[in-house]
């Protein structure tokens, strides 16, 4: 049983003239086997709250503590959260031209376990991985992301999340701008991963119809850089039917 603690978190980010507070005092708890939803609209802070859980440099945290198991996470270098156990899914991944699928999923897996994966059951997995995924095996020899389209992108995320089967995934907007199959393989990808329920998820989405997915245990509203509600499964429904005027009006 893990815990992914997040305690008061306050962050900022580098802008061209300066740094501007983004997050502005977030507590959320993520235990393994829970999903989290986390709805907002565009601009409150969602992917800075990614960002600063995995530590990228133009975010800082100017408050607040993040703890994986009582271990600080933000004392942690980037690797050394992902190998703790820590997992992102990127809004945009990023195109690596000169590295091929493959070469980064086993050169990744090898930093996380601190030895190379067995040949013969990693060749196996990765295949095994791509076929449920329905991404064709001769990406595994194309540059990573490299021109491809944005379903092929988060396609492309979750197989990594199955791959090195992290304690705890924030995915990023993993669902937007997929089509409805692609959106099925996806989700049921997630869902594989937190079938054990020894998996925490954290899932950051605009849209609520991946939750007709996958079954968040909490949803949390996030508006202004805090959360402005939490709730059950129900919330997403009402925000199904509302959307977010209820809160964005009060936030300012
Ligand atoms: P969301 O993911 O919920 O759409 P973001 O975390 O991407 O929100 O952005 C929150 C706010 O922070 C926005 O106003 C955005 O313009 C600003 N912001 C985020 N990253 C940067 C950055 N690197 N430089 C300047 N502003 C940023
Ligand atoms: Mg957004
Ligand atoms: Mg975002």
């Amino acid at each position: 049983m893990s815990t992914l603690e997040i305690r008061d978190l306050h962050v900022s980010v580098e802008a061209d003239n300066g740094p501007v507070q983004i997050l502005h005092g977030v507590n959320l708890t993520v235990s393994s086997g829970e999903t989290h939803a986390i709805m907002g609209p565009n601009g409150s802070g969602k992917s800075t709250l990614a960002y600063a859980l995995s530590g990228h440099p133009k975010y800082t945290v100017t408050s607040g503590t993040v703890t994986l198991d009582g271990e600080d996470l933000l004392d942690m270098s980037v690797d050394e959260r992902a190998r703790v156990g820590l997992f992102l899914a990127m809004q945009y991944p990023v195109e690596v031209p000169g590295v091929s699928v493959s070469n980064f999923l086993r050169t990744a897996k090898t930093a996380i376990d601190g030895e190379a994966p067995k040949l013969r059951t990693w060749v196996k997995d990765v295949k095994q991985a791509m076929a449920d995924l329905r991404i064709d095996p001769e990406f595994a020899e194309r540059d990573l992301n490299t021109g491809f389209s944005g379903g092929e992108k988060k396609r492309h995320e979750i197989l990594q999340l199955e791959l090195l089967q992290p304690k705890f995934a924030v995915l990023d907007e993993t669902d937007s701008g997929l089509d409805i199959d692609a959106l099925r393989i996806v989700s049921d990808g997630v869902n594989r991963f937190s079938a054990n329920g020894d998996k925490g998820v954290l899932l950051i989405t605009h849209y609520t119809r991946i939750l007709r997915y996958i079954k968040p245990d909490h949803v949390h509203v996030f508006v202004g850089g805090k959360i402005a509600e939490e709730g059950g499964a129900e919330l997403a429904e009402k925000l199904e039917e509302k959307g977010y005027v209820d809160y964005v009006g009060a936030s300012a």
